[in-house]
């Protein structure tokens, strides 16, 4: 750290031994360095400031220098020690930890405090996998808890460990890369992991996606529905349709439903999400009673949005602004999510039921639910996950399963949906168990909507 000419002066006017004088020079440029910024006023070690200045130096110096981040506990388990002891209090474990850090390093190596719960230093380690010694230290020192004002808290570290030869090109890429590392060692048994290119990029992936979900939503050409017919399996007739999000990302390309939705739901935007699937859909099959009546639609919903309590409300609106009766749209909720808040969507399942919407259970078959808690969700159709259906040809047991699926999906009132029909042969078997209605590459694959009407007026399936 360059010291202020201003306090060299100081030093200079002032008496005492070589020891006293650099106590005190160091103390002066640690307050000049607080002054710019440079130290942390908690723990008074260097900053993420500093660390990008002196991150410069250390690279130069190359070799097989790593840096090593420690966080003291994720964030849910430090907002824990808030709540129960106050912001004081957390400081002190945060001092603690700092200090415990500290007094592991030799004397030549700086610890950084980069950010709230995190601490970095640069160690030199062998050259392969193995990680330098001082890891498996701290892991094992912090696995006893900090006390502070004699109340024992356990850390929860998580340490991550970059090879500075490895891809960062930037102090704050090397920082962000090793808090992922951090974050990642949570779930090794080891209690430290290595940076991981692939697990890195499916995180920066999924940030990316989330990201970039409310322009997609806000652009008129990005975000759209497919429509897969769906067929009563007796006639072979075109019964609906069920709508499919398709997401064109301008760079990416198209990103899987399955991907974006499963992230969507961890967020607030599958409200959005939904709204532009219902609003869509319920323009869709509003335009096609004029050709086609009776023709219906199903959508596939977030149980995520059974919780909003105005969501039964947005759906009679949206029907309603487009001129759709609620017999005409069905909702789907896959069944493993269905269980998690039982009495709460059953209540809400009720309610839509209630308005004239139909309920299907979606994906049946590949989550565990319980059977008596699924008999009394008051859905009218069961869609078997296609996982039962595509093996189909290839064995007696899955046709056993299959039947009895039917049978038993038929004692409790459903009407039973295949789903994943990809050949004759498996569609004359479910049509020859009774299964109702289905759906499947055999029949089609979800098609735009311009190309589903152009499908449909081609009549049924043979
Ligand atoms: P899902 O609701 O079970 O939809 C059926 C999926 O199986 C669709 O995949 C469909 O293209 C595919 N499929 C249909 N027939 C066949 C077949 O014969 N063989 C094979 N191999 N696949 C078939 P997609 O469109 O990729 O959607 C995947 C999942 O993403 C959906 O599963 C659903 O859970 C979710 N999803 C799609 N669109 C939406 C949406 O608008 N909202 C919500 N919340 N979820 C959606
Ligand atoms: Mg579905
Ligand atoms: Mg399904």
């Amino acid at each position: 750290m360059d010291i202020d000419p201003t306090l060299s002066k100081e030093i200079a006017a002032s008496s005492g031994s070589t020891a006293d004088i650099v106590a005190r020079l160091e103390a002066l440029a640690r307050e000049n360095a607080m002054a710019l910024g440079r130290v942390d006023h908690v723990t008074r070690l260097p900053n993420r400031v500093q660390f990008v200045d002196d991150f410069a130096m250390q690279s130069k110096s190359g070799g097989n220098s790593r840096l090593i981040l420690v966080t003291l506990a994720d964030a849910r388990h430090f907002n824990e020690i808030l709540r129960a002891l106050g912001h004081a209090y957390s400081e002190d474990f945060v001092r603690e930890g700092a200090a415990r850090l500290v007094a592991m390093l030799p004397d030549s190596v700086q610890l950084y405090h980069v950010s709230v719960l995190s601490f970095a230093f640069f160690t030199d380690g062998p050259q392969f996998a193995e990680p330098p010694p001082i890891v498996q230290e701290i892991v094992d020192r912090f696995r006893e808890p900090i006390r502070c004002l004699d109340i024992p808290i356990n850390s929860k570290v998580g340490v991550g460990i970059s090879a500075l030869d490895e891809g960062a090109s930037t102090p704050s890429e090397l920082l962000r890369s090793t808090l992922a590392a951090a974050q990642d060692s949570r779930r090794s048994f080891d209690g430290w992991a290595w940076y991981d290119k692939n697990s890195d990029e499916a995180h920066r992936r999924a940030f990316r996606i989330l990201t970039d979900l409310p322009s997609a939503l806000a652009a008129s050409d990005q975000l759209s529905l497919h429509y897969q017919p769906r067929i009563c399996m007796k006639r072979g007739a075109c019964i609906g349709a069920e709508a499919l999000i398709r997401w064109a990302h301008p760079d990416m390309g198209n990103v899987p439903p399955a991907e974006f939705v499963a992230l969507a739901e961890s967020t607030a935007l599958i409200t959005r999400v939904t709204e532009f699937v219902v609003r869509t859909a319920a323009a869709a099959v509003s335009a096609w009673q004029r050709e086609h009546s009776g023709i219906r639609v199903s959508v596939n919903i977030s149980p995520k949005n059974l919780e909003e309590p105005d969501f039964v409300d947005l759906l009679l609106w949206e029907t309603e602004a487009a001129g759709v009766d609620p017999a005409l749209f069905e909702l789907e909720f896959t069944e493993g999510t269905l269980a998690a808040n039982p009495s709460l969507m059953r209540d809400q399942l009720g309610r839509l039921r209630d308005k004239g919407f139909d309920i299907a259970i979606d994906d049946f078959g590949s989550g565990y639910s319980n059977m008596s808690y699924l008999s009394l969700l008051p859905a009218k159709y069961l869609k078997i996950d296609q996982s039962f259906i595509r093996p189909l040809e290839s064995g007696r047991k899955n046709q056993l399963l299959v039947r009895s699926i039917i049978d038993m999906a038929h004692a409790l009132d459903y009407h039973v949906v295949a789903e994943g029909i990809e050949s004759r042969d498996i569609y004359n078997m479910l049509s020859g168990w009774g299964c109702e209605q289905g759906q499947g590459y055999y029949m089609s694959r979800p098609l735009t909507e311009a190309n589903f009407l152009t499908w449909l007026a081609s009549g049924p399936v043979h």
